[in-house]
């Protein structure tokens, strides 16, 4: 029984973790199109898999979960393993500044933007700017 409510727990886990990629990732969309910018692609296969790229600009964007990348304002660590997920998330943002790193040698401008930033109308707002700061 208790096996069973692990997997029924691990599977409502992984659903609300992706509701809440699919609405961060919505929300990134959203500020593309008050920005009226384009020709933006997602999917791309370059070098640390950005969540979007502006190839013509040379641009990559990274869309960061408070959780998964340790975000300092709401990184919550489960009690449960904690010792594994402390170093899950450590691994997660070494990771993060390698690929900044990589792709800045590379002569990309990378912008990382947290789940966080999406939901504040005015934080949003700044990460317009920043945005329209590396394309023009
Ligand atoms: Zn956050």
């Amino acid at each position: 029984m208790d096996r069973i409510s692990k997997v029924v727990r691990s599977k409502n886990m992984a659903a609300v973790r992706s509701t809440k990629n699919k609405s961060t990732e919505i929300k990134f969309l959203a500020l593309l199109r008050s920005n009226k910018i384009r020709g933006w692609r997602r999917g791309s296969k370059i070098y640390g898999k950005p969540d979007f790229v502006l190839a013509k600009n040379k641009v990559a964007i990274f869309v960061d979960g408070c959780f998964w990348h340790g975000c300092k304002k709401h990184k919550t660590i489960p009690k449960q393993n904690s010792a594994f997920w402390t170093n899950k998330i450590r691994k997660n943002k070494e990771r993060d500044k390698h690929v900044n790193n990589f792709l800045r040698k590379e002569g990309w401008k990378v912008l990382r933007v947290w789940e966080h930033q999406l939901k504040k109308p005015n934080e949003a707002q700044k990460v317009s700017i920043k945005l329209q700061n590396l394309l023009y």
